[in-house]
């Protein structure tokens, strides 16, 4: 379950912060994850639980935002979202289609 390992990763990230700003209780945590990512909130829920257990982020509120997969044609020039995982140019039909963002991973913020 590769939620898991991404959790593991965010909670190494917020447990730095926390101690950086002296911050011994976490109640929000913002994050922004691409559709690319696949990740599955509920998975990802559930493991933020487990890890948060006996850390600063103990039953914290996950709020995730979702970003849509970004492509850019190099056909036509065209910049769009895709809709599901297809690398079509929904402007000129082709398929030179670059993937320009929508792998994101960011804790934007927390709140204490
Ligand atoms: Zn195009």
């Amino acid at each position: 379950m590769h939620e898991a390992s991404i959790v593991y990763g965010l909670m190494r990230i917020l447990e730095r912060e926390a101690e950086a700003h002296g911050v011994t209780r976490i109640r929000r945590v913002n994050l922004r994850i691409g559709r690319l990512r696949a990740v599955e909130p509920q998975a990802l829920l559930s493991c933020f639980e487990i890890f948060a257990e006996g850390t600063a982020a103990e039953g914290a509120e996950l709020a995730i935002d979702h970003v849509a997969a970004q492509g850019h044609c190099g056909g036509c020039g065209a910049d769009f979202e895709l809709a599901g995982f297809r690398l079509v140019c929904p402007a000129c039909g082709g398929d030179d289609v670059t993937l320009t963002g929508g792998d994101d991973l960011n804790i934007v913020s927390f709140e204490t």
